[in-house]
């Protein structure tokens, strides 16, 4: 542990080369990206970001830190973007596609964006939003028509403590707060990545989530880049178009969250006998298939395995720290848990006077080492209580589970912890069995707060498909049915049925919103 934990740390204590840059120069005739364009070598990412940087740069030495917010199509032009505003020394920004413009400028206010690029896609939104601001705005199409720059970064030291990123939070629980990544973070999340999964330059990973969250961004993309390995990038999530890359045959290694895994299902599903078996064919061919961002639903999971062979390892991480906790590789992963620490991070579980607490107890995970973000940008306040003693406070609760010491996600601790009759239960583990109920598709519970009870377990339920009639699920029937399950004081005692669950761009449920449900006038079926 030690002897890794010094390694992770003399590569990225390193203060003038940019590490993924020289990692790039060892692998430079390899493909590194793939997409609708075309392959691209690692040579082909040197240079076009290094054109980008030129440009950022327009004669100055270094952009000491300035955020540039990019807005970019995934794809090619988007890792040289990236690598681009690295090399010139500036913060990458990435923005998140189909966001509305309010939105979009919130990110660019927040962060005091001195530049934008975007391509001809993001244009028209983004146009304005510079023209207003007069910030300095950059096509990318433009940038990479340009001559061969001077080599752009020859003469920039950037030590590996410099900030390097800003990504918002998914905003479930309030406004989005800017976290803020240094080079040494950003290389200690890919690292204990490559180690755990045992990455290689023979890797082949097919990227279909978004880019302005750490999932694509480090677990995906920076991870293939570091190895040597190549990226293949689809420009959005398109259930078919996954399966048809999966039935191509190269690729090795798939990451998603929990609803694009529901989406493949259903995808499969409806899919030819023929179809079918060639699908489940080809998964054999891949090595990994990783789930993580929110809960799996132990049915997903299963439901995974019968379809493509394999059990989904899931992990478990976070804006503000990369990812903490994981299921091995190699050996047995619990369904319904996400393993154990990963290489260099350091995990506690404390109870709420910031004491570790035993296995089998309840607590709130803290976390430590080199991947955890530096600041909340711009608000010193949040980041100083997001700290105790040097650990990061996540605000989830889980608990280690006494007999085989892996960590089992409670969830969100003041929203998804709810406190009923004296008993504290867990949302995410109520929803996991109602989804085994014949009529439920999906289901997010919440508490609402009652004078008797403290809180009460509320459910909103999505029914399947073809049961759109709400008398095929009552609250009286639901709970007869439920009652053989689990113990009585999780059993819900208020029920609505919506058409779909109210999700973010990463597709987890926004549980504010769907509390607000039961708030609205008091919504659905309860029992007293
Ligand atoms: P984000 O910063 O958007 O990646 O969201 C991080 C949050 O997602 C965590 O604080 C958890 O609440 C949740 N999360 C991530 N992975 C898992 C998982 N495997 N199981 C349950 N919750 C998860």
């Amino acid at each position: 542990m030690w002897r890794r934990r010094r390694k992770v740390w003399r590569v990225i204590r390193g203060t003038s080369h940019l590490p993924f840059i020289a990692q790039a120069q060892r692998h430079g005739r390899q493909t590194a990206v793939v997409d609708a364009q075309g392959a691209f070598t690692y040579n082909d990412l040197l240079d076009a970001s290094s054109r980008v940087a030129a440009a950022l740069l327009a004669g100055r030495e270094d952009l000491h830190e300035e955020r540039v917010a990019f807005l970019v199509t995934p794809g090619f032009p988007w890792v040289a973007a990236q690598w681009g505003i690295w090399r010139a020394g500036g913060v990458a920004v990435p923005l998140p596609l189909n966001s509305a413009g309010p939105e979009l400028e919130y990110f660019i206010d927040d962060t005091g964006a001195s530049a934008l690029v975007w391509d001809a896609q993001a244009a028209p939104v983004l146009a304005p939003i510079a023209a207003a601001r007069s910030i300095r705005a950059l096509s990318y199409e433009q940038l990479s028509a340009l001559q061969q720059a001077e080599s752009a970064d020859s003469h920039i030291n950037i030590n590996s403590e410099r900030r390097a990123m800003i990504l918002y939070t998914s905003g479930t629980t309030s406004r989005p707060k800017g976290v803020v990544t240094t080079h040494a973070n950003i290389t200690a999340q890919i690292m204990s990545l490559v180690e755990a999964w045992e990455w290689s330059a023979n890797d082949r990973i097919l990227l279909c989530l978004p880019l302005h969250h750490v999932h694509g961004i480090i677990n995906v993309v920076s991870c293939a880049l570091w190895s040597g390995a190549t990226c293949q990038m689809l420009r959005r999530f398109d259930a078919n178009a996954v399966w048809d890359a999966i039935a191509g045959g190269s690729v090795t290694l798939f990451m998603a969250v929990p609803t694009i895994y529901v989406k493949l299902i259903a995808a499969w599903e409806k899919a030819s006998p023929e179809r079918r078996a060639l699908l489940s064919q080809a998964c054999a061919r891949l090595r990994l298939m990783v789930s993580g961002s929110a809960a799996l639903p132990v049915s997903t999971l299963r439901r995974w395995k019968e379809i493509s062979g394999h059990t989904l390892l899931e992990r478990y991480g976070m804006t503000e720290i990369g990812m903490a906790l994981s299921n091995p590789l190699r050996g047995e992963r619990v369904p319904g848990s996400v393993g154990t620490p990963l290489p260099s991070v350091d995990v506690q579980l404390v109870g709420e006077d910031g004491v570790p607490v035993a296995p089998g107890t309840l607590g709130e995970i803290e976390v430590r080492g080199p991947s955890v973000f530096l600041e909340y940008w711009g608000r010193p306040e949040a980041t100083r209580v997001a700290f105790r003693d040097g650990w990061f406070r996540t605000g989830d609760t889980a608990v280690i589970e006494s007999e085989n010491g892996v960590y089992r996600i409670f969830g969100r601790t003041n929203i998804d912890v709810l406190k009923t009759g004296g008993h504290k239960v867990s949302a995410l583990e109520i929803e996991d069995a109602l989804r085994e109920h014949p009529a439920v598709a999906e289901c997010a519970v919440v508490g609402v707060p009652d004078a008797e009870w403290g809180e009460r377990v509320a459910a909103a339920v999505v029914l399947k498909e073809g049961l759109k009639d709400g008398d095929v699920l009552d609250l009286p029937s639901l709970r007869a049915w439920a009652k053989e399950l689990m113990a009585a004081h999780k059993v819900p005692s208020r029920l609505v049925v919506v058409d779909a669950l109210p999700r973010n761009a990463m597709g987890k449920v926004m549980k504010p919103s769907v509390a607000a449900l039961f708030r609205a006038g008091g919504a659905g079926d309860s029992v007293a």
